[in-house]
């Protein structure tokens, strides 16, 4: 199924997001977590591609395997920033092969070592350059990227919508957020977006904060800002594993109603293959999630 269909129904959708194993010897409990997941039956899942290919390796076979026996829409990353054009299109081979017909077209990060060679040289220089391969091979639905803080590369917000566009007009059918903690960000965005003429479906990504050594890396990957209400949570939690596991689930969980209750209707959760915290998630918003909206 095309996910594309899947967000433009007038329901609350939500997805999780699992990443490939690092090492063959994860693979186990990559795909256990992975199917524990898929058990909760969400709309749709997602499966990440490593950055040079690092982990890139069973990015295909997870999404296969998931779709293939719990019937679960798969959409799975693929990045370009460091791949040759004959490795890009060795994977939409495989992809098609594969039946998997959603992929989320990234540029992927610019590692320190990319930045220092020759940038004439590469095949892909942004996530458009890959939209545009995808869309001639044909039959896939494709989702991008945004930022509702701005991307780190990026001068300003305008530059970056104006980017952002292109990379829609390229042939982008819906987006994905990169994770925010104040919902008012992604809000001030959509309003932005919508105003430069974006109007395909955008999906919120929710990072639900289980560890307080997940705070440092988060915002170093994302440069997100974090809320006072947020920091507190984590100076009066964060010693406790117990206590901030249930406290970030509840405040990813109140940033989802909110998100619900203003009309945003499709949530992705970085659920970073923990199933217990995908499933403690899914059950506090049960009632919620394919509810019709009957506002006026
Ligand atoms: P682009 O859309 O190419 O944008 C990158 C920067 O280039 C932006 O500043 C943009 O404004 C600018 N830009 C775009 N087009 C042009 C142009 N024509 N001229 C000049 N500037 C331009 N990384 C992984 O390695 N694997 C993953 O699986 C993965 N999944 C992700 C999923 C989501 C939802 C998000 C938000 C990020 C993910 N990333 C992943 C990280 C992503 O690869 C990085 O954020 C990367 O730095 C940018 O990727 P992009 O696809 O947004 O790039």
């Amino acid at each position: 199924m095309k996910i594309i269909d899947i967000l433009k129904r007038d329901v609350p959708s939500i997805s999780y997001e699992v990443f490939p194993p690092k090492t063959d010897t994860a693979f186990e409990s990559v795909k256990c977590a992975t199917e524990e997941i898929a058990k909760l039956s969400p709309s749709f899942m997602s499966v990440t591609y490593g950055a040079g290919g690092g982990t890139s390796r069973y990015t295909l076979d997870i999404a296969e395997d998931i779709e293939k026996y719990f019937g679960i829409p798969m959409l799975a990353h693929l990045t370009c920033v460091s791949s040759t054009r004959e490795t890009v299109r060795e994977q939409i081979r495989l992809m098609k092969e594969k039946g998997i017909t959603n992929v989320m077209a990234l540029r992927g990060d610019l590692t320190a070592e990319l930045e220092n060679t020759d940038r004439s040289a590469w095949a892909y220089r942004h996530a458009s350059d890959l939209v545009y391969e995808l869309r001639e091979a044909g039959g896939f639905c494709i989702g991008g990227a945004c930022y509702p803080e701005v991307h780190p590369e990026s001068c300003d917000q305008k530059e970056d919508i104006r980017h952002l566009k292109e990379k829609v007009d390229a042939g982008v059918e819906f987006l994905t957020t990169q994770m925010f903690f104040d919902n008012n960000l992604l809000y001030n965005f959509l309003y932005k977006i919508r105003e430069a003429g974006i109007t395909v479906p955008v999906v919120a990504g929710i990072m639900p904060i289980t560890g307080a050594n997940q705070v440092e890396r988060a915002i170093k990957l994302s440069g997100s800002f974090m809320p006072q209400r947020f920091k507190s949570l984590v100076d009066r939690f964060g010693h406790s594993k117990e206590a901030m596991m249930q406290a970030g689930i509840a405040y990813a969980t109140d940033q989802i109603i909110d998100l619900l209750a203003n009309g945003v209707n499709n949530i992705h959760v970085y659920s970073m293959n923990k199933p217990e915290v995908a499933r403690a998630i899914h059950a506090n918003l049960s009632a919620m999630i394919g509810l019709e909206d009957t506002r006026g």
